[in-house]
């Protein structure tokens, strides 16, 4: 059976966390008529989190789903072919992910993370944009009064705030 070409490593990295995407740009600037301030890229920071708020003590990574493997996702497709090739890139990414968020945990930095599709259905849905919103800025001020909503987001956002508690 042919072998997938391995990419190098830069190619993954770059793959992995290309700096500057689109769905990056388009978050940061929501976040910046929001009234936040932050550093983009910040390589202080363990995982160069690719936005730091610095006020709020608050990482935000911007995921693209399939490299990060955002659960129960669409984009998170699996190839169908040298599937344990696969298994094991995508298993290092997603430990790397955990490592990273935990670290950040101990250090007292409150870690959000958007993923790609949310981002996409953002674009197309004024409504989960105001939702998704309201809910980041909760997260990001470290407010913990969820209603409950019928939003993935919602959830999923209450889910990880639990971790504070
Ligand atoms: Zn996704």
């Amino acid at each position: 059976m042919k072998k997938n070409p391995p990419l190098t490593r830069s190619q993954n990295m770059a793959r992995i966390k290309s700096k500057n995407t689109k769905p990056e740009i388009y978050i940061r600037k929501l976040l910046y008529k929001m009234g936040y301030r932050y550093r983009v890229n910040y390589s202080q920071l363990p995982g160069t989190p690719d936005i730091f708020i610095l006020k709020y003590n608050t990482a935000i990574f911007v995921n693209g789903c399939f490299w990060h493997r955002h659960k129960d996702c669409k984009i998170a497709t699996f190839p169908k072919t040298n599937t344990e090739y696969w298994e094991k890139k995508f298993r290092r990414n997603v430990e790397r992910d955990i490592e990273v968020s935990e670290t950040l945990f101990e250090m007292n930095i409150s870690v959000i993370t958007i993923w790609e599709c949310e981002i996409n259905r953002m674009r197309k849905n004024e409504e989960y944009k105001e939702k998704y919103l309201r809910v980041l800025r909760d997260r990001i001020e470290r407010v913990f009064n969820y209603e409950e909503e019928d939003i993935s987001v919602q959830m999923e956002i209450a889910e990880e705030g639990m971790q504070y508690k």
